[in-house]
């Protein structure tokens, strides 16, 4: 049972991308109300249901409030573009490192399609600037964005970080909606997928 239907979409892009994996250490930006903290909790083992596997860490962040969750550690309040909030990550997180950045953000939609897209990048770009400060080297970052003109620019810088981009339009994603995500940085995908 998840919190909201988005945790859908992570299920869709891990299964089919193996991003997240027992063990590691994950961020979830815009994380209220919590359905992609789910997923992670679930996949990293944060909670330690499976005692046989590695236990990662969860870290939520969100402007507004986010209920707490077995396996998570939520700060709720706080804003992602913050430089103060990627110092109490460094400090939250162990090795002060990240295995995976995501980032479901979203701003409050205007309604003015191409001032929201603008938005939106701005708020991509500045992951950026969080994975220099605690990506680990071959850490990988999965962000939402809405299509518009500067889609491209932003796969270009993402590009020149991680080296592999690719964009994703999961199918529990509206197909009405310019929602997309990019994928960056090394994902193992499974061999039973690589053809598709
Ligand atoms: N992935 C979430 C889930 O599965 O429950 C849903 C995320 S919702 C689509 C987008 C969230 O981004 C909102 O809760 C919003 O408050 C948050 N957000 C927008 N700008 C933010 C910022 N600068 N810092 C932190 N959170 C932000």
């Amino acid at each position: 049972n998840f919190r909201c239907r988005s945790g859908f979409k992570l299920i869709e892009i891990d299964d089919k991308f193996r991003l997240l994996h027992a063990g590691d250490n994950v961020v979830d930006c815009g994380a209220a109300p919590g359905a992609w903290s789910q997923v992670a909790v679930q996949r990293v083992n944060s909670a330690g249901t499976d005692p046989d596997l590695l236990r990662g860490t969860v870290i939520g962040i969100d402007l507004q409030h986010i209920a707490s969750l077995d396996g998570a550690n939520f700060l709720s309040c706080h804003d992602v573009t913050a430089p103060s909030t990627h110092k109490k990550l460094q400090n939250l997180l162990p090795n002060g490192q990240a295995d995976v950045i995501l980032s479901d953000m979203a701003p409050n939609a205007s309604g003015f399609r191409e001032m929201d897209h603008e938005k939106l990048i701005t708020m991509c770009l500045s992951l950026l600037e969080l994975s220099e400060a605690i990506l680990k080297p071959g850490g990988s970052l999965l962000c939402k964005y809405w299509d518009g003109i500067y889609a491209q620019r932003l796969q270009e810088k993402l590009s020149s970080v991680f080296g592999s981009v690719r964009p994703l339009k999961p199918n529990a994603s509206r197909k009405d909606s310019s929602e997309r995500y990019f994928l960056a940085g090394t994902s193992k995908i499974s061999t039973r997928n690589k053809e598709q």
